[in-house]
């Protein structure tokens, strides 16, 4: 038996139905045996960058325990964007989701698919703020995010705007 690993995921969306979207990512991570949801933050608005014409962005972070390698997880969240985006996306453009692997366990991990921890991570104040939020105090990245929060030079707004039961997630 594989011992499960802590794994903490950021997840945004900015295009179509930002709240279905953020649950149907939800209920996917759900659905994988090798997948347990341990903790969720709040729904978070935040600012768009870049284009103009852009919505602003829902964003959550996820904690979850996982007996996939960071690869396999991250195979998975394609499998997720793939299943969202099929939706409604003709063509390329904006995505309806994004699944970034923000923690890997304590792993420091750089391959040609993934870089673990996060490399942007400090100058995302819409990936610090919820990740605070989820990890329980004690966890082994709770002083790390809390430190690059406090630090981030990232100034785009970011506001709470629901409770994680909107996600309709059940323990
Ligand atoms: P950013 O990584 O700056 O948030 P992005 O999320 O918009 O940018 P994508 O187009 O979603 O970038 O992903 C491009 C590739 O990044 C993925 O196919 C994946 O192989 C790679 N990648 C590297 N590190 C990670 C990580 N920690 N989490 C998710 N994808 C990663
Ligand atoms: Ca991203
Ligand atoms: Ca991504």
């Amino acid at each position: 038996m594989t011992t499960p690993i802590e794994s903490v995921l950021s997840i945004g969306t900015n295009i179509g139905d930002r709240l279905t979207n953020l649950q149907r990512a939800v209920q996917m991570l759900n659905e994988n045996d090798q997948i347990e949801l341990t903790s969720l933050s709040s729904v978070y608005e935040t600012e768009p960058v870049g284009g103009v014409e852009q919505q602003s962005f829902y964003n959550i972070t996820a904690v979850i325990q996982t007996t996939l390698s960071a690869q396999e997880l991250l195979d998975y969240l394609h499998e997720i964007e793939q299943a969202l985006h099929r939706k409604r996306i003709v063509h390329w453009g904006p995505r309806t989701i994004d699944l970034d692997i923000i923690y890997y366990d304590r792993q420091h991990i750089q391959t040609a698919t993934l870089t673990v921890p996060h490399p942007e991570m400090a100058n995302r104040r819409f990936v610090l703020a919820p990740t605070l939020e989820a990890l329980a105090s004690d966890d082994e990245h709770y002083d790390e995010v809390a430190h690059l929060l406090q630090v981030t030079p990232d100034r785009n707004w970011i506001k709470k705007k629901f409770s994680n039961e909107v996600l309709m997630w059940t323990k």
